[in-house]
């Protein structure tokens, strides 16, 4: 069984991101990208499977800039068999990304697509469900345990109220949360073979889509600036203020 890992090149999660002065999105000019860490988890968790012998051929795949094809890299020094980059310099709405994905996947035929549960610059969380939608397969978002279980496929979830369990037939549709796992670092030996791992060039035009964007940006702000609090001596003070307030 295949496994075909979706990764997003996002703005790097240690960094502040600065709104552009004329509010038409955030400046990423000179500024830190890499995997966005939920497909870290979702390439971490494939490789896991691998190991376990479920999963025999993993693909990384990305849509984006011709510097996505890092990220690949990355993706395939972490343990990716081969990877496909669709290369475009427009931002493709989640809707695009899954019709590019489901594509992907008729060639790959994999049985698993495990994506992370969002990309941390649009915190879309979209994709993975709309891949499911559109390819009609079951589903397990937020996955805080994977485990096969014969030709299904067990996915703890995060939710609400805690966690639920669903066994889904395979082919399936993964998302992943935090909890999933802890993914490894590449090694240096593994970064260099990486770098003659197979690595495929298409562009969106390849699969029939339309990236055109569905929803205009009217404007980025950033968020109002936090107040500051006010320390108080001791519980009857903190009470009194927030009788004061009508909190208690
Ligand atoms: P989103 O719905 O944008 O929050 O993204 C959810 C997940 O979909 C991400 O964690 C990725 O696994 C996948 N994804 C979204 N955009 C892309 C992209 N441009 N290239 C590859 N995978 C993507």
């Amino acid at each position: 069984m295949k496994a075909l890992v979706p990764v997003k090149r996002v703005i790097d999660y240690n960094v502040k991101p600065r709104v552009k002065a004329d509010g038409s999105g955030v400046d990423l000019a000179n500024v830190k990208m890499s995997m966005n860490p939920f497909d870290e988890i979702a390439v971490e968790e494939a490789i896991r499977l691998k190991e376990s012998g479920a999963v025999s051929e993993i693909v990384a795949v990305s849509i984006g800039p011709a510097k996505a094809a890092e990220t690949l890299r990355t993706a395939l020094a972490m343990g990716a068999d081969s990877a496909v980059l669709v290369e475009t310099d427009d931002e493709v709405e989640p809707l695009a990304v899954a019709k590019i994905l489901k594509a992907v996947a008729a060639e790959v035929e994999p049985g698993l697509i495990i994506l992370g549960k969002q990309a941390i610059d649009d915190d879309s969380n979209q994709t993975g469900q709309m891949l499911a939608a559109l390819m009609e397969l079951p589903q397990g978002t937020f996955a805080s345990k994977v485990e096969m279980d014969g030709d299904h496929v067990k996915v703890t979830r995060e939710v609400d109220g805690g966690l639920e369990t669903v066994r889904l037939s395979t082919p399936a549709i993964i998302t992943t949360d935090l909890r999933l796992n802890e993914p490894r670092y590449a090694s240096l030996p593994n970064i260099m073979k990486a770098k003659k791992k197979p690595l495929e060039t298409k562009t969106a035009t390849d699969y029939g889509v339309d990236i055109a964007p569905r929803l205009k940006t009217l404007k980025v702000s950033e968020p109002p600036v936090r107040q500051a609090g006010v320390k108080v001596a001791d519980v009857d003070e903190l009470v009194a203020k927030l009788k004061a307030m009508g909190v208690a």
